[in-house]
């Protein structure tokens, strides 16, 4: 899902569509020179210890953590039910604990703020971790 779901601009990959230098099975065709995006990328489940329930492509939404900005994005696949059950315990839990979540469902953004936080910061380190990518996201739903 993560060689799906985020858009990359530099190899012109829109979000949803599978990258065409993911290798199904097998992995990135391109490992050794894929792009920054790829390298900077960090899965929650990847990097935390999750249990194999909240594995993205179980859950439909890929949860991308930004450290630095106390900032989630979750991205979710097309058709997915993320407003019950796992992905919004998991969301809420992240919530508790200081982070900002955005979840990024189709068009529509929802944001999910922590106690202290304001709209108005959400969106400046959004803007921070997206750059002009966040600019063509239109929706934005709180
Ligand atoms: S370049 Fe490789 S790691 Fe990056 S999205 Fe494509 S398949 Fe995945």
């Amino acid at each position: 899902m993560c060689c799906k779901l985020p858009e990359i601009q530099v190899l012109s990959k829109p979000a949803g569509q599978m990258c065409t230098h993911c290798n199904i099975g097998v992995g990135c065709d391109a490992y050794e020179y894929r792009p920054d995006d790829c390298r900077q990328f960090r899965c929650i489940w990847i990097t935390s210890p999750l249990s194999d329930r909240f594995r993205p492509d179980k859950m439909g939404i890929l949860f991308e953590m930004h450290k630095a900005h106390k900032t989630v994005i979750g991205l979710v696949e097309e058709g997915a039910s993320w407003k019950s059950g796992r992905p919004m315990r998991l969301i809420m839990q992240m919530v508790n604990d200081g982070y900002t979540v955005w979840v990024v469902d189709g068009t529509e953004r929802n944001l999910f703020l922590p106690s202290g936080e304001t709209k108005q910061n959400a969106l400046a380190k959004a803007q921070t971790i997206w750059g002009e990518a966040w600019q063509h996201r239109p929706m934005l739903k709180t």
